[in-house]
């Protein structure tokens, strides 16, 4: 019988909510590129439901317990006396979110003495020491696609969000005010501009085809380019090196993995050789920029704006910079985990659990690490090594 801890973030502050604002989500024959959806044989929940936080447990306990597995659940996993940290040595597998991550890091791997499996709720499993998983030959695994349309259409909300300046002026409306000069002194059109996306995989690629209809300027680079079919449908430009893209673009979105590779490729440096008033996107991954760089930017008015849901490490501290620093439009990372991406990701965790505890294969899709090396996706975006660096 397996211990399976999994890793949920709180309850809302009011507790699990007893209605909802909708009554039902939309049902999805299949993903944009004719991917299927998650296949578990049962699902004990109705999607829609609140299922990414403790109470909802991704809707496991039943299934898990009825088989006599035994089923952890806590949002408790930061440092030595978290309840993560005290269940962990015997845990045969982890789930954990990219939002509220467990970082599992080499200290915790090696402590982890009989865990074999690394479920990520969600995409993005850079909170794994990738490198610690392949050589105690741990499967890492995701639910690929689950959620990559939420994101897509949240950076397009962002995307509009910092160019129209919309935030500061709903606050306009909340404060009881009607100061229009205030509202539009940064406010400008999409139309026109320049988009450069870093990374055209499933996110990168949903947010080039939703910003067509704009009429901007679409640019991309990528470790793999797109089909030329593709480029011409859609109407883009690829760059094979990312500093070229950054020079020419009025609004950079990035949408790559976190990896030895990727990380800090916003840098200082980088943010030098963008144009004055670039606007920066990020829903891929905090570590994606130098953090103190991009604060350092909107205070000498280098960047015109930033936003993203995404920070390292997560929870933020209360003193992070990006909750402060000038013209920015965070959120918590919420973009992946709507109700609807979670009743996608909650069948996809309870697909590879199902398949794992019958000895049956994993989807190739969904593996990021498996037999000691990259596999599936992971093989396909990824670069080997280690992003939990400063986690703790
Ligand atoms: P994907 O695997 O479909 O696409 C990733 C793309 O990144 C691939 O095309 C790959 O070639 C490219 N890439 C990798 N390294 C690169 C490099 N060094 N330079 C340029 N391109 C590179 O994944 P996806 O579904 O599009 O998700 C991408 C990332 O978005 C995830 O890994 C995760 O970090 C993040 N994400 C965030 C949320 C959220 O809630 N904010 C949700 C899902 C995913």
């Amino acid at each position: 019988m397996a211990k399976i801890l999994c890793v949920l973030y709180d309850d809302p502050v009011n507790g699990h909510p007893k209605s909802y604002a909708r009554d039902t989500i939309p049902e999805l024959s299949q993903y944009p590129d004719g991917q299927s959806l998650p296949t578990p044989r049962e699902i004990d929940f109705k999607p829609g439901e609140l299922l990414g936080s403790v109470s909802g447990e991704l809707g496991l306990r039943n299934f898990l317990e009825a088989a006599g597995h035994q089923l952890v659940v806590t949002s408790d996993k930061s440092g030595p006396d978290s309840v993560f940290e005290k269940e962990l040595p015997d845990a045969d597998v982890v789930i954990s979110q990219p939002f509220w991550p467990a970082y599992l890091t080499r200290e915790r791997l090696q402590k982890a003495k009989n865990l074999k499996l690394a479920i990520t709720a969600g995409i993005g499993s850079d909170h794994v020491n990738l490198d610690e998983a392949m050589k105690k030959h741990i499967t890492v695994a995701e639910v690929t696609w689950c959620n990559s349309v939420s994101v897509a259409e949240h950076t397009v909300m962002m995307i509009l969000a910092l160019v129209r300046n919309y935030i500061p002026s709903y606050q306009v409306v909340v404060n009881k005010g009607w100061n229009i000069a205030d509202c539009v002194e940064r406010s400008y059109d999409l139309e026109g501009m320049t988009v450069g996306i870093v990374a055209s995989g499933r996110i990168g690629l949903g947010v080039l085809r939703r910003l067509k209809p704009f009429d901007v300027k679409l640019h991309y680079t990528d470790r793999h380019r797109l089909p030329a079919e593709m480029e011409e449908e859609i109407g883009l430009t690829f760059h094979p090196e990312l500093e070229s893209l950054l020079k020419i673009s009025d609004v950079v979105s990035l949408h790559c993995p976190l990896h030895p590779e990727t990380e800090h490729m916003i840098d200082e440096e980088m943010i030098r050789k963008m144009k004055r008033g670039t606007y920066i996107v990020n829903t891929a991954r905090g570590k994606l920029c130098d953090r103190d760089a991009i604060a350092r930017a909107l205070e000498s008015g280098h960047l015109a704006g930033y936003a993203g849901d995404v920070w390292f490490p997560q929870p933020a501290p209360k003193d992070h910079p990006w909750r402060s620093m000038p013209f920015h439009g965070m959120t918590p990372h919420t973009s992946g985990t709507s109700l609807s991406a979670q009743a996608r990701y909650a069948a996809g965790v309870r697909e590879i659990l199902e398949n794992w505890l019958e000895g049956q294969p994993i989807r190739s899709e969904y593996l990021i690490v498996d037999k000691g090396q990259l596999a599936g996706t992971g093989a396909h975006s990824y670069s080997a090594g280690d992003a939990t660096r400063g986690s703790e």
